[in-house]
């Protein structure tokens, strides 16, 4: 058992009881609230040394704009069409046009296209395979430890909210992040980072009060509805998470390095009744642009706006589902993924942040909406279920892994062990393990038999034409130092090769919309650049120069840290995306 983590656990009811206790009562004067709100829950992580430069005025200041849920073609239409005049003018629009921005056009996700993942991705410059974070959440056999930072499969608000108030997430990171490589460069370099996941090596978090972001948590992994968790909850997340960046920035020297992450698009239109584009096109126009309105005044009263870089990027699109427990593959122990492989033989981990230590089970389970990670362990350690499994070894492929993906497979075909999964997946992949310190091999295509096919020499018989750059992305997913982070058998449902709502499925409690797959809708994401003292031409150049190699037609996730190192002037260490396979 994880002392800290129960300790997580008991702070976080306690927020819990005193944010419910403080809306029961309506606690405090109106000035001591207007003060909690102003400062949120903000963390200082670094101490700066008496004597030691303020800032750092090697490269050109920056504002990293990261809008969670915010696919390519949904931005930049509403972009182009003068929706956003606040976010037009930061980016600065002259008339229709952006003559000082560069909108990359062919920027894709990881795989998954899930939000841990890609932002992991971008904030490190390295691939999931290599840093590690591999999904929203994900299983580190070694440790033998259940990762759920976003969870998506359990019912865990204490760790999702210790991302912020602990760090949670950046301890399963094996890769620097964009940070620590600039401040190795620039040892007194300002950074400031509001309400990301990821911020080691930042001066400061900047973030909205605890009590009401880990409320808004819990509702939302328990039971939510567009009527318990309304619109109204994320709108004063987003808007509370800016107007604490603005209150600091109005009082202190503006840092070298801000990035500003809004969560508020994903999470509304993950729930929202009218549908996802629907949902985050009225939230970005009514929530999101005012609330950028007055970070932009503000940056341009500090006169820190002309000179800045101004990176504008979002983790993945979004698709549309229907809620209900049929097109939700979830964790039901007789009717969900679960099942089939109990059916199978293997004792499956329970759907818990966490487990007793002495629990035996053979099999674990993590979600990324449209594909899930099954681990599996060496069955031969923990046969009668007497002792926990050895996770620090590899699975056997024949006796352990094979027959995970076999089951898998006649089960889409025929419903033969789960009937109500009959048909819900596109592709089922599998590779031979190796042990954990070792470079993971890639995932090929599991065709029944015990037999497997290379993805690219799969799709050259059934192309998949909905996906996008889907053989290189999967292999910088799995194939890696860790890649064994996304599993020994790896599922995708049918999901974005669908046109029909009807027809998707997704690994997940019931939601009308969600992501994850290879599509060109959940993974073509913006990234935009814009300087008012450079022109659209010379920001290309740039941005072309960093983003790093693009074989396949497309830029990688990875690339983006690459280049917002680059901006500061210098070079992450980080490998470059791979090269398709010939
Ligand atoms: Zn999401």
């Amino acid at each position: 058992m994880n002392g800290r983590l129960r300790g997580i656990s008991a702070r976080f009811e306690r927020w819990l009881l005193a944010a419910a206790t403080c809306v029961a009562t309506a606690c405090g004067p109106f000035s001591q609230l207007f003060k909690v709100v102003s400062e949120g829950d903000s963390r200082e992580l670094r101490v700066r040394l008496a004597g030691q430069a303020a800032h750092s005025s090697a490269g050109a200041p920056l504002l990293i704009l990261a809008l969670d849920g915010m696919g390519r073609d949904l931005l930049y239409s509403m972009l182009e069409h003068g929706d956003l005049p606040e976010l037009g003018a930061l980016l600065g629009r002259e008339g229709a046009a952006f003559p000082h921005a560069y909108f990359v056009p062919n920027l894709t996700t990881t795989l998954p296209s899930t939000t841990g993942a890609v932002w992991a991705s971008m904030f490190t410059g390295a691939t999931p395979a290599q840093n590690g974070f591999t999904g929203n959440e994900f299983f580190v056999r070694e440790k033998r430890q259940f990762a759920a930072p976003i969870p998506v499969s359990v019912h865990a608000s204490a760790q999702a909210l210790s991302v912020f108030t602990e760090g949670y997430a950046n301890q399963f990171l094996c890769s620097p992040t964009i940070y620590e490589v600039m401040r190795k460069r620039e040892p007194t370099i300002d950074i400031w980072v509001s309400m990301s996941q990821f911020y080691d090596g930042a001066d400061r978090l900047l973030m909205t009060r605890r009590s009401v972001l880990g409320t808004a948590l819990e509702a939302f992994l328990s039971g939510h509805t567009e009527k318990n968790l309304p619109r109204a909850v994320w709108a004063d997340l987003d808007k509370e998470d800016i107007e604490v960046v603005v209150e600091r920035l109005g009082r202190e020297q503006i840092p070298d390095v801000l990035t500003v992450y809004l969560f508020g698009t994903d999470n509304w239109a993950h729930i929202a009744p009218e549908g996802p584009d629907r949902a985050r096109r009225s939230y970005m126009m009514e929530v999101v642009d005012p609330a950028i309105g007055t970070l932009r005044k503000r940056l341009v009263a500090s006169n820190a706006w002309r000179d800045r870089y101004v990176v504008v990027t979002g983790d993945h699109g979004h698709t549309e589902v229907i809620k209900d427990e049929a097109h939700a593959l979830s964790i039901a122990a007789d009717s969900d993924p679960p099942a089939v492989l109990s059916k199978a033989g293997y004792r499956v981990r329970p759907f818990e942040g966490e487990v007793k230590d002495s629990d035996a089970f053979q099999s674990v389970l993590a979600y990324q909406g449209a594909m899930a990670y099954v681990y599996l362990a060496d069955r031969s350690t923990c046969r009668d279920g007497t002792a926990p499994c050895d996770w620090t070894r590899p699975p056997r492929y024949t006796e352990d892994v094979l027959p995970v993906a076999d089951a898998f497979y006649r089960n889409n075909l025929d419903g033969s062990l789960v009937p109500g999964m009959k048909g819900t997946l596109d592709l089922i992949f599998t590779r031979r393990p190796v042990p954990v310190p070792q470079v993971d091999r890639p995932f090929e295509v599991y065709v029944g038999d015990g037999n497997t096919e290379p993805l690219d020499a799969y799709l050259r018989n059934k192309p998949r034409p909905t996906y996008v750059a889907f053989d290189s992305r999967l292999r910088e997913l799995a194939s890696g130092p860790h890649g064994e982070r996304a599993g020994d058998v790896l599922l995708l449902a049918h999901n974005g090769d669908r046109e029909n709502p009807e027809e998707r499925y997704y690994f997940a409690t019931p939601y009308h919309s969600w992501h994850g797959s290879p599509s060109r809708q959940d993974s073509l994401i913006p990234l935009i650049v814009a300087r008012p003292e450079k022109t659209t031409t010379e920001l290309d150049e740039i941005v072309q120069s960093y983003l790093g190699r693009s074989e396949d037609g497309f830029f990688h996730a990875e690339g983006v840290g690459a280049l917002l190192v680059g901006l500061r002037g210098g070079r992450t260490s980080q490998i470059r995306p791979l090269p398709p396979r010939r």
